[in-house]
């Protein structure tokens, strides 16, 4: 078997999920990742040990081998959450033992900041429980401390070994804690990510006509008021409806009229002066909006725009065709409201139909 199998295998074990949909499985991933350091940590400890005279040593960190060990099998017939309270607590005891058999040199005590950060990323809410178990760990810390100033560690160990223990701490402490902020943080982050391009989404979504890709009324509605609320050079607003609409929609069929509604569309945005901003009104209306524009300027650019779309020639499968629009068009009098404005383009809009379609009202 190769090594990168074992890598594999191992991996795999490590991310089985516990089939419980209410659980998070990055909790019991990092919750398997912690116990696997404890156990090669005690295996590692018990070789260094093998020096020592005293068996006391190497006896604690088989037990503790067995017991984490024991754990991590567990993980997989138990809840995560069983899992979880259940290796906190042990830790606990294991740091408890530990510290008093070793002593405060060592530096098993700082296992108990891994802790902290666990608990504290692990799980969701429960803020009461997170800080009585701050405090809890407080007490503890405090208890090791004061303990170990007034009693001798119960092993004894050579100078040398404390210092490869020392080591080994500093770096499996050091290990965990990045773990356990790798593993935490990636997965804020990303969410952090989607929440943002999510919330872009429902933006544009709420802003944009599905169709067209043009504004919306309710968009609309928003830059207009701003517009004219700020106005301190003429603004043209054109309201305009494609002539006989519906007839092209019983002769054609439905979807043929939606691409007459795309291809005009891409039209406005090819023909009309830039920074005029265009926006789907309703069904086959258009609101087009002309900022630093007056009326008779306007009212050029939509007689070019008028001819262009006149000239565009449709593919109606059977035959081909073209189609009109009728424009109603005022100037901003900077007195208006914006009902008022919208009033008298719909009337001047509707004047045209009157008259015959195909014409700018102004
Ligand atoms: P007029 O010249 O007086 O405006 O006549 P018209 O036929 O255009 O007006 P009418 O209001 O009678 O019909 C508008 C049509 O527009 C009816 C409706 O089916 C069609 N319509 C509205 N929205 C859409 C759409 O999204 N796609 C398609 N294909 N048709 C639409
Ligand atoms: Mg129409
Ligand atoms: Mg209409």
């Amino acid at each position: 078997m190769k090594l990168s199998d074992v890598f594999n295998k191992l991996y795999k074990v490590i991310c089985k999920d516990t089939g419980d949909r209410n659980e998070s499985s990055k909790l019991i991933i990092v919750t398997r990742m912690l116990m696997l350091t404890i156990i090669v940590y005690s295996l590692i400890n018990s070789i260094l040990f093998l020096p020592v005279p005293s068996t006391g040593g190497r006896i604690f960190f088989n037990v503790s081998m067995i017991v984490f060990l024991g754990i991590f099998v567990m993980s997989y017939y138990q809840r995560t959450l069983a899992t979880y309270y259940i290796l906190n607590l042990s830790m606990l005891v294991w740091v408890v033992v530990n510290v008093r058999l070793f002593g405060w040199d060592i530096g098993v005590q700082h296992f108990i900041f891994v802790l902290l950060v666990f608990c504290f990323f692990a799980r969701y809410r429960q803020e009461h429980i997170k800080i009585a178990y701050v405090l809890v760990l407080l007490i503890l810390r405090l208890y090791l401390f004061f303990y170990c100033q007034n009693n001798a560690p119960d092993i004894i160990v050579a100078e040398n070994i404390i210092y490869k223990y020392q080591l080994l701490n500093s770096f499996v402490i050091f290990w965990s804690l990045s773990m356990l902020a790798y593993f935490f943080s990636t997965d804020t982050q990303a969410l952090e990510g989607k929440l943002i391009e999510y919330n872009q989404q429902l933006k544009t979504q709420a802003s944009i006509d599905p169709l067209t890709g043009l504004h919306n009324r309710r968009s609309t509605i928003e830059y207009l008021e701003g517009l004219l609320a700020s106005a301190e050079r003429a603004v043209s607003i054109c309201l305009c409806d494609i002539d006989l609409f519906k007839r092209i929609n019983d002769t054609y069929g439905h979807n043929v009229g939606d691409t007459v509604l795309q291809e005009l569309a891409r039209t406005f945005g090819r023909e009309l002066p830039a920074g005029s901003f265009v926006s789907r009104w309703g069904g086959e209306e258009f609101l087009l909006i002309f900022p630093d524009i007056n009326g008779d300027e306007a009212k050029i650019a939509l007689e070019t725009l008028r001819q262009k779309i006149k000239a565009i020639v449709f593919d109606g499968e059977s035959e081909t065709f073209s189609i009109s629009l009728t424009f109603g068009l005022v100037e901003y009098d900077f007195q208006s409201n914006l009902t008022a404005i919208l009033k008298e383009a719909d009337e001047k809009l509707y004047l045209g139909k009157e008259s015959g379609r195909d014409r700018i009202i102004f």
